[in-house]
């Protein structure tokens, strides 16, 4: 339990934070890879850190990164983490380019749910935006849907004047394929201003789009993994569709159950704050492991703040892809 009540029991591991792509929301232009050589994480470590965790009463874990899937030994990592005892579920973010060559181990290794980038259905917009190819990201969409993940979500980041027109085609895209959609609001946290606060959508606004096309009800069930998002059902397509009000909503802060790991060994608290407790030293040294990780994790779930700083003037630290999303 947290200062402010809430039980945190989700650990989101960021195992690197390179990326075969460069979104303009997430990675700087011209970004210098945050780690260092021989700072990344081992697969050793990252699995001692979730071994802790679990000891600690946290069940749900999710593999992410900058692309996670770009790492040799991603499949490894999985596996060794879903067979940790007391690990209830096991999810991916990706960007998908790699899943038509990973899906499949992937789900062997224990992967529960995925959660896929889609920011838009344009491939000229996709290239603009991310650098990648729709046409290879649809490629890693159907190889998900063939290796039988249990979840598999897609993950829009609203950007006004870029996919704001694309919400209505998103949805029918995911409700075609039984996949819930989240519409997620952007986060300060890609400083070179490729986009700045004339490019913010709400997910209110979203919702307003959405519903002149077909009618928005509140959804009695949530998928594996809800997190943060309030899911409604389109009454005439039957898709699930979730909003990510991590700016505008005022008690987004209110059901938080997660803690960051980044890819050089800090624990993060809280997405929308800096501070964060440095793990390599403890991982590093075999005499301080079993007592200081415990005593970081505590503390980093002491220290989280009630609410996120994105509407305090927020100055980015490190950008998204070094955090892990
Ligand atoms: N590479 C993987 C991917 O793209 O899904 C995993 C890492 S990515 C950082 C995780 C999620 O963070 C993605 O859904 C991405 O859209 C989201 N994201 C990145 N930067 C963001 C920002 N500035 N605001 C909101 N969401 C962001
Ligand atoms: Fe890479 Fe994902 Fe960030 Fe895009 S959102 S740059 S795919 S880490």
């Amino acid at each position: 339990m947290d200062p402010f009540g809430r039980t945190i029991d989700y650990l989101r591991l960021s195992v690197t934070d390179r990326c075969n792509e460069r979104c303009l929301y997430c990675m700087p232009e011209n970004y210098r890879p945050w780690t260092q050589r021989g700072d990344h994480l081992s697969a050793d470590e990252i699995v001692r850190i979730a071994a802790t965790a679990t000891e600690l009463g946290f069940r749900k874990f999710r593999l992410t990164g900058g692309e996670p899937l770009i790492r040799p030994d991603i499949v490894d990592i999985a596996r060794r983490i879903w067979d940790l005892a007391g690990v209830q579920t096991l999810g991916v973010s990706t960007n998908a380019l790699m899943l038509p060559r990973l899906a499949e181990p992937l789900k062997q290794a224990g992967v529960r749910s995925i959660n896929i980038s889609l920011d838009t259905l344009d491939p000229m917009v996709y290239q603009r935006l991310t650098g990648g190819r729709l046409a290879a990201v649809l490629a890693g969409i159907d190889a998900a849907v063939a290796a039988g993940f249990e979840c598999i979500k897609l993950n829009c980041v609203l950007l006004r004047g870029i996919n704001d027109e694309q919400v209505l085609a998103l949805a029918e895209f995911g409700a075609a394929r039984a996949m819930p959609v989240r519409f997620i609001e952007l986060m300060p946290l890609a400083p070179d201003g490729a986009l700045d606060e004339r490019h913010f959508f709400s997910v209110a606004e979203a919702m307003t789009r959405l519903a002149r096309h077909d009618a928005l009800d509140p959804a009695t069930t949530k998928p594996v993994g809800h997190g943060p998002a309030r899911y409604y059902r389109l009454r005439r397509s039957g898709g699930l569709v979730g909003f990510i009000g991590a700016v505008t909503c005022t008690d987004f802060c209110a059901s938080c159950n997660k803690l960051r790991l980044t890819a050089d060994g800090k624990l993060r608290p809280c997405l929308g704050r800096h501070g964060e407790i440095d793990l390599l030293d403890a991982l590093r040294c075999d005499a301080m492991t079993a007592s200081v990780l415990p005593a970081a994790i505590h503390q980093a779930i002491a220290n989280k703040p009630e609410k996120h700083a994105f509407a305090d003037e927020f100055e980015v630290a490190r950008p998204m892809t070094a955090i892990g999303g």
